[in-house]
């Protein structure tokens, strides 16, 4: 059984689906994926996504606003906590700081990202976080607002081992996503064999970054299962090992049984 730690379920095209989101949910169970965290990435599609998954029993969400969103309404740490007080809502994201994506003044990304790690303190729920070409000020920032209170994870991780250990040393999980089955991502490979597993998570960031051998695909949940073959594969462990240890994980992380 696999837990997918970031999925966006509510952005998964359903035409190859008979336009069900059942079948969809039905596809996914049966490649064993049976716990999937819906990211929420702004204020304004926060109901919407709240309002499909709710339903599911197996399936959480978070709420947050991302950091490549520049035109969207800027959260307030009252807003996300009163997001957080939601059926459902087991995170504070995802957020953070995308330096490859953005560039010119990213005061507002900054300050957005310490909205965030605000509003999780206050309300006690774990971060979700995208760091991409911005090692230093993440990290920083996490430290200077003292973001291991309520810990979390870096999502899609794919910087070096050196960032993943200082975010491991402040508590924080490291989650894998499909770019671990790239053919050129020998770095993050490298980088994925030294997670301790206790705080190794696996994701698919669905519907981007279909592991191979669908690259260029859209993605869904149930593909959670190729990445975590690889990292079995390249750790050398047991498909069954890395599979419950990151389940378990993940339900520690967000507080679920
Ligand atoms: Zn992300
Ligand atoms: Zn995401």
């Amino acid at each position: 059984m696999f837990f997918d730690s970031h999925c966006h379920l509510d952005r998964v095209d359903l035409g190859g689906f008979n336009d069900s989101f059942d079948e969809l949910l039905s596809t996914i169970e049966q490649a064993g994926c049976t716990r999937m965290l819906c990211i929420g990435v702004n204020l304004e599609s926060f109901d919407a996504m709240h309002q499909r998954i709710e339903p599911y029993q197996h399936i959480y969400c978070s709420a947050g606003v991302h950091p490549d969103y520049e035109d969207v309404q800027e959260p307030t740490v009252e807003q996300l906590c009163a997001l957080a007080t939601r059926d459902k809502v087991v995170a504070i994201g995802e957020t953070g700081l995308d330096y490859f994506h953005q560039s010119g003044d990213l005061d507002w990304q900054r300050e957005r990202f310490v909205t965030h790690i605000e509003a999780a303190r206050e309300c006690g729920l774990p971060l979700v976080i995208h760091t991409r070409d911005a090692r230093e000020d993440t990290l920083k920032l996490l430290r200077k607002h003292e973001a291991h209170k309520v810990g979390g994870v870096l999502h899609c991780f794919t910087e070096d081992w050196e960032m993943a250990r200082a975010a491991i040393d402040l508590g924080f999980y490291i989650s894998i996503s499909g770019i671990v089955t790239f053919h050129q991502a020998q770095n993050v490979r490298d980088m994925a064999q030294q997670i301790p597993l206790e705080r190794l998570l696996i994701e698919t960031d669905a519907p981007w970054l279909s592991p191979a051998p669908h690259r260029g695909k859209t993605n869904h949940p149930g593909r959670v299962r190729l990445v975590a073959e690889k990292l079995a594969e390249i750790r050398g462990e047991s498909l069954a090992s890395l599979a419950n240890a990151t389940f378990d994980n993940a339900n520690r992380l967000f507080g679920l049984n």
